[in-house]
């Protein structure tokens, strides 16, 4: 039987309701129970692939290539289990499917209204693709009286009473804040957020209440008065040093004991939190420092490289060390002398990117990376520019470019408008919409025997995640080649280069993919505990 857990927030955003339901998916598990998490989003995108990194932070993607929230990727670090295109929705893509379907005349002539076709949609979202799932966590985007919240209350209202209480569970999160001047914690948001809820018809089995101070026991007895909750279904959520203490944190709270009570399960089954102590553990007491600098355009919201830092991270946990990110913007390096900036870092990475602005810079850090034997690793469009860059340099092509950025004399980056994938060959036209044209999701790869990459996968073939237009042209490979760049990554059918490397440098390596999206803590992509390894190395050099 599946059950479903609908979580929502109130008061405030940035409670961590991505968190906590990473958490809670996790502390089932450990129960062990399957889980699946979703993600539904009020705003009206189709999706957010075309948002900016500034506004929504990172655009998340799954292996069936589906752009998604970045919550999806605290889902997926915390529980391993990789997300679909079935696990994010918003309004806009359930309103193109009922705008599709009204066109076609599927409706038959009815009048189609927010309830009961967008609701309908949204129930049939939660819960299609859940078969032999034991629970299912859908977090609901927003807050509590948003307006365009409205319909995906409904739906969980509804689905609340159709699936009934032995298989359906609302988790609410709100804010206890403090008020200094009064030296007291406020219970009356919390108390708002509740009656705005129950307005909508949705009563919280279980509420959790961040807060910077411990919450009394005589106060959480007032929300649970006040809210018509159980006692010890009011769990205080208190800040921690790492997001990988949030599942030791809330378990310590009782808050899997309190989901299992509400659907009668026995909770006295033993839980074995093992691995996010040892995480803890590491993360605690690390055995030295490694200093990485992140030359990117969007280092002003740390949110729009969520994976990325996490994911440098897990490299630093399965090495023992942590790891210090200096983030800089790329067009420092358009300057003179800014570039030395970099001499006391022991790893460069330059990111995946959108557009033009910063791009010499991050060319200027690839040559300074290579020519000064500093690790580096150059991900998605940090991998175009790191070939640009030896194009121009060592294979003395001037004028060597992509086609992203105008015209180059060299176009050694170039659009590439077929993919073979194993449903055959995908293609895709420069003029389709923006949403929709890149090549996305997991391709396989193939690695040079006797590459570095090889030993550091251990395996001849990989499946990694793509969110790209563009493509190293392979035309160039020869000349590229010749001078020193080692392709040690193709796609199957050789005409997609996936990984260059330079085999005479302690670590340089540039990637197509996006590895970082399938980093987890207890299990660190082999490319970032690699990376972080060398830096280790370089650190003992300077
Ligand atoms: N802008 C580049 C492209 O579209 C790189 C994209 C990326 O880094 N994710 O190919």
């Amino acid at each position: 039987m599946t059950r479903y857990i609908f979580i929502t927030g109130g008061v405030v955003s940035s409670l961590g309701k991505g968190l906590l339901s990473a958490a809670l998916g996790t502390l089932l598990q450990a129960r062990g129970y399957s889980v699946r998490l979703r993600k539904l989003d009020p705003y009206l995108n189709v999706d957010p692939g075309t948002m900016s990194p500034y506004q929504h932070g990172e655009v998340y993607v799954t292996d069936d290539g589906a752009e998604t929230d970045l919550d999806l990727g605290h889902y997926e670090r915390f529980t391993g289990v990789a997300s679909q295109s079935t696990d994010n929705v918003t309004s806009g893509r359930i309103y193109q499917q009922i705008l599709t379907k009204e066109r076609r005349g599927e409706y038959l002539g009815a009048t189609v209204q927010v309830i009961p076709h967008v609701t309908d949609a949204i129930k049939d979202f939660a819960l299609a693709h859940t078969e032999g799932i034991d629970f299912v966590l859908c977090e609901i985007g927003g807050t509590v009286g948003d307006i365009e919240s409205l319909p995906f209350m409904e739906a969980i209202r509804q689905l609340g009473t159709e699936l009934g209480p032995a298989r359906s569970c609302f988790i609410h999160l709100t804010l206890v804040p403090y008020i200094k001047a009064a030296g007291e914690l406020k219970t009356k948001p919390t108390q708002h957020s509740v009656k705005e809820l129950r307005g909508i018809g949705i009563s919280p089995n279980i509420l959790v209440c961040r807060s910077e101070h411990h919450i009394p026991v005589s106060e959480r007895h007032k929300i649970a008065l006040f809210c018509n909750v159980a006692k010890s279904a009011v769990i205080q959520a208190l800040d921690v040093a790492s997001i990988y203490e949030v599942p030791i944190a809330y378990h310590a709270e009782g808050l899997d004991d309190e989901v299992l009570k509400v659907f009668g399960l026995p909770a006295e089954s033993p839980v074995d939190l093992s691995r996010w102590r040892d995480i803890v553990k590491k993360l605690k007491n690390p055995e030295g420092e490694v200093k990485i600098a992140i030359v990117g355009k969007y280092t002003g919201l740390k949110d729009a490289y969520k994976s990325l830092s996490e994911a440098l991270v897990h490299g630093g946990i399965a090495n023992g060390v942590r790891v210090k990110i200096d983030w800089i913007e790329a067009e420092v390096f358009e300057q003179e002398d800014a570039i030395n900036r970099l001499e006391d870092v022991h790893g460069i990475l330059v990111p995946g990117g959108f557009g033009q602005r910063g791009t010499e810079g991050k060319i200027e850090a690839a040559r300074f990376a290579r020519e000064k034997f500093v690790p580096y690793f150059g991900i998605c469009l940090g991998m175009q520019l790191a070939v640009v860059e030896a194009a121009r340099n060592m294979a003395g092509l001037d004028g060597a470019g992509s086609t992203e950025f105008g015209k180059p004399r060299v176009p050694v980056i170039g659009l590439l408008t077929e993919w073979a994938t194993e449903a055959g060959i995908e293609i895709r036209e420069e003029e389709m919409d923006l949403g929709g044209t890149m090549r996305l999701g997991a391709y396989p790869a193939e690695l040079v025997p006797g590459s570095r990459v090889h030993d550091i996968y251990g395996c001849d073939r990989i499946s990694e995640r793509h969110r790209h237009r563009y493509e190293v042209n392979v035309s160039y490979q020869t000349a590229l080649e010749k001078a020193g760049l080692k392709f040690s990554g193709m796609s199957p059918d050789s005409r997609l280069p996936e990984i260059i490397e330079l085999p005479d440098h302690p670590w340089y390596i540039g990637v197509q993919f996006h590895p970082e999206l399938k980093s987890k803590p207890f299990e660190p992509h082999p490319l970032f505990a690699s990376f972080i390894a060398a830096a280790l190395r370089q650190s003992r050099l300077v």
